[in-house]
């Protein structure tokens, strides 16, 4: 039998922003454990939860971007469940009623774009940590991550392959990046995907019995983890078996997913409205504001560089794979650089360097306006294109303008025709043999005229003027 993949994926975004999501406490990663908790967080009784507005701006503006529509009115819901993680022994989340539903994201594999549903889009807040001690029978509990603010966005079961699943991740997190709404970091759970993954015969509509995976921590572990999945559920079809609906765990290192818990059904969250936060009602005003302030998106600033700055698919690709990159580039242009020959730069040399240092673009040593220096060297004829590959090393190196550096190490091109061409007088008169083979046909002796001038000025001379000049004055 012919099975079909059927995958849908559940995405939980942390939010930017400074606080949590009902309290003033500070959202930063890495402070001593229990020290951003205060009785709103830690679930003291009596206290009262306040929203974070950027909080729904941000999840606003993810939705405006996924093409999903904002709801006017959504509610906050309690999701019920025992887990020493939780103070609260619920978590507040939204359920029946969120802020954004029926968006849509493009992906493209294999050159072609397929269009994936997002179900719906909705905020809530994230539990504590708890800390296993190896040597020791005890575990701790963090409670600095517990009210950090969280999104989840949900996808239709749309997916039919793991190299699309991974496709939709990525330009995901691309655009959450930059709305600038989420780091994307997925090995350090800023950026956490679980993977709903069933298969049906081909042909078949009603949707197999699904398996949900959990703890992958990079986009390959997803497709790793689908692809082992897949194989798995087959084979028990295939045996006459039937797939069991139940969470797994993915161990990256044995490549496997093993059963955690059967998967609790929505009842057994028993989800309430919370009564202690009103329901969120947001006006037209506030969407066409946020509207008005998304800025350029990766695929649309993908399909401007070709166009705009005639590029191709990859190199476009390359530079818009962040803002700051296409940022950089667009600035180099900006500064007066062709396109072309500041996108071959950044794309390869600068991104090299970059790269060897261990740098990322926003630490670039090199200014555009420096790159386009460079570059303005090489077009004047100043210097080579291959003297320019040393002197953006240096520069790379030490930050200092190319100008300077040209000048420094006397790495000037000699392009001056009134200079060279005295010196070829020079050589002609030491070398009259040569000139009148050269007269009489020998034009191969072309090298050796330019040989005599590059080496009387330690190769800095202009070969383009050079060659021009030999054949103006002995006509060739
Ligand atoms: P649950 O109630 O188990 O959380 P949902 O219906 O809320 O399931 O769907 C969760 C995710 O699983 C969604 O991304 C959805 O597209 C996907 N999904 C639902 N049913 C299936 C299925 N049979 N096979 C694969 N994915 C599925
Ligand atoms: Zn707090
Ligand atoms: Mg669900």
């Amino acid at each position: 039998m012919e099975y079909e993949a059927v995958i849908g994926l559940e995405v939980h975004a942390q939010l930017l922003t400074e606080s949590k999501i009902f309290c003033g406490c500070s959202t930063k990663f890495g402070a001593p454990p229990n020290t951003h908790v205060c009785p709103v967080c830690l679930g003291m009784p009596g206290v009262l939860p306040v929203l974070n507005e950027r909080v729904v701006e941000f999840t606003i503006r993810a939705g405006l971007a996924t093409g999903c529509a904002v709801q006017p009115r959504s509610v906050w819901a309690r999701k019920n469940y025992f887990y020493p993680d939780l103070p609260k022994n619920y978590q507040v989340s939204q359920y029946e009623l969120p802020i954004c539903l029926d968006g849509w994201l493009d992906i493209e594999v294999e050159g072609q774009t397929r269009r994936i549903g997002i179900t719906r889009i909705h905020m809530e807040e994230d539990a504590g940590k708890l800390i296993h001690d190896p040597g020791q029978p005890v575990s701790y509990v963090d409670y600095n991550r517990t009210g950090v603010p969280l999104m989840e966005i949900v996808s239709e079961p749309d997916l039919r392959t793991p190299a699309e699943a991974g496709a939709y991740l990525r330009a995901l997190r691309d655009i959450l990046v930059y709305l600038e709404v989420c780091d994307g970091n997925m090995e350090e759970g800023s950026f956490r995907c679980d993977a709903n993954v069933s298969l049906r015969p081909l042909g078949q509509v009603e949707l197999g019995t699904k398996a949900e995976l959990k703890n992958m921590n990079s986009f390959r572990g997803v497709e790793r983890a689908l692809e082992y999945e897949i194989r798995r559920q087959r084979a028990i079809l295939d045996d006459g078996g039937k797939v069991v609906q139940q969470t797994r765990l993915w161990d990256p290192d044995q490549g496997k997913t093993f059963g955690m818990r059967g998967k609790e059904e929505a009842h057994d969250y028993r989800y309430m409205p919370d009564p202690d936060l009103l329901p969120l009602l947001i006006g037209p005003e506030w969407i066409e504001r946020v509207r008005s302030q998304l800025p350029e998106l990766p695929e649309a600033k993908r399909a401007r560089f070709m166009e705009q700055y005639g590029l191709s698919e990859y190199d476009a690709g390359v530079l818009t794979a962040s803002k700051a990159l296409a940022g950089y580039f667009e600035a180099v242009v900006a500064a007066g650089a062709q396109a072309k020959a500041a996108a071959n730069w950044v794309t390869s040399d600068l991104l090299g360097a970059l790269k060897a240092q261990g740098r990322e673009i926003g630490q670039a040593p090199i200014s555009p306006a420096g790159l386009n220096g460079l570059l303005g060297l090489v077009d004047a004829g100043t210097i080579s294109g291959k003297m320019a590959k040393e002197v953006f090393a240096e520069m790379m190196e030490t930050g200092r303008e190319a100008e300077a550096i040209v000048k420094d190490k006397g790495l000037a091109q000699v392009s001056d025709a009134g200079e060279l061409e005295s010196l070829l007088q020079e050589i002609f008169a030491a070398n009259p043999a040569e000139v009148e083979a050269f007269k009489g046909g020998k034009k191969k002796l072309m090298g050796f005229f330019v040989g005599q001038v590059m080496q009387r000025t330690k190769g800095q001379a202009n070969p383009k003027v050079v060659n021009q000049l030999i054949s103006k004055l002995l006509g060739g």
